[in-house]
């Protein structure tokens, strides 16, 4: 999830607000900083992004997907529902938590979203991943690993299963970083938010 990035090297919770069209409405004070810290200071800037659909910052649909769905059941039972995911840097492991969180009036559809960093351990060796998913569907791409938004765990299409980052063999620089696409894999799928 483009969103994930820009948590880099905060314990601070990044949230943003949602309305019931799953629009950005409104965003932590913790959002600028992060945005800059990320990379991502022009484009993602809070009044450039306020009134934007959230899907604009997601780029894997089938990643959207479930967080639409994620957020539609979190209306609908008018409870929190949370979700522990991972967002690596190519030098970590970076255990994080997304909390929805319906914001009342229920009638308003307004959800929170926050993000917040729970821990990170140091890979043994760097990962560098390049993010392909822009790419997909103006050409065709089956010879790229696939790389799930949630867990973060690659599948070479050409061994057919999925591995967590740790074990996943790689051969990458960080002038010839792993390109992947984004998806969410089967596991995440089922996985229920709690
Ligand atoms: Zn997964």
């Amino acid at each position: 999830m483009t969103i994930k990035r820009l948590d880099a090297d905060s314990e601070q919770y990044l949230s943003l607000v949602v309305d019931a069209q799953n629009c950005i409405i409104n965003v932590s004070n913790s959002w600028e900083p992060l945005a800059v810290q990320g990379g991502a200071g022009d484009s993602l800037q809070a009044n450039k992004i306020l009134g934007l659909p959230l899907k604009d910052f997601i780029q894997s649909d089938i990643t959207w997907m479930a967080v639409e769905t994620a957020l539609k059941l979190c209306r609908l039972k008018r409870q929190p529902l949370s979700k522990p995911y991972r967002c690596d840097s190519p030098t970590h492991q970076r255990f994080m938590q997304m909390d929805l969180i319906p914001l009342q009036p229920f009638s308003t559809g307004l959800v929170k979203m926050q993000h917040g960093l729970l821990k990170e351990e140091p890979f043994k060796k760097p990962l560098y991943i390049q993010d392909m998913t822009a790419s997909q569907g103006k050409t065709s791409l089956p010879h790229l690993i696939l790389r799930c938004s949630f867990c973060n765990s690659l599948k070479n299409p050409k061994l057919g299963f999925w591995q967590t980052p740790e074990i996943f063999e790689h051969n990458q620089t960080i002038e010839q970083p792993l390109q992947v696409v984004h998806t969410v894999c089967p596991s995440c799928k089922e996985a229920r938010w709690g």
